[in-house]
C-alpha cells in the first residue's frame, strides 16, 4: 500500500501524500498515544497490551501516515497505525508465548 492508495477514515476521499504530510508537521506530540502511554506497550509480549495498543492508535490523528512508514519500511514488529506487524507485514493478532507449533508431533 501507498499513501496515495490510503482512504480516509470516513471513506469520503483518498489523502494525498501533502496531507498527511501536513498532519504530521502540524501534530503536537502531546496527541500521540504512544508518547503519552507507556511506549512499551506498542512492543509489548502480552496479547492483550498489543491488542491494548492497537485501540490507542485508532484515535491517533497521524494514524494513516504512521501505518504507511511502517509498510514502506517493513517494520520488523511492533505496533504501528494500529496494527501488528512481524517480520514486515501485519498480522491479525500476537499468539501468546509457549503455544505448540500446529505441525509439532504429538508426544
Ligand atoms: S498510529 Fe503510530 S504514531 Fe499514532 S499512536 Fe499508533 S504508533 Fe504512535
Amino acid at each position: 500500500m501507498t499513501i496515495s492508495e490510503l482512504v480516509r477514515a470516513d471513506g469520503a476521499a483518498e489523502v494525498s501524500l501533502g496531507h498527511l504530510h501536513d498532519q504530521a508537521v502540524q501534530t503536537d506530540d502531546e496527541t500521540l498515544p504512544c508518547r503519552v502511554n507507556n511506549p512499551e506497550l506498542w512492543f509489548a509480549e502480552s496479547p492483550s497490551d498489543v491488542e491494548f495498543a492497537k485501540a490507542l492508535c485508532q484515535d491517533c490523528p497521524v494514524r494513516a501516515l504512521c501505518l504507511d512508514g511502517a509498510l514502506e519500511r517493513r517494520e520488523p514488529w511492533g505496533v504501528w497505525g494500529g496494527q501488528l506487524f512481524l517480520q514486515g507485514v501485519v498480522i491479525p493478532r500476537k499468539r501468546p508465548r509457549g503455544r505448540p507449533r500446529k505441525n509439532e508431533a504429538a508426544a
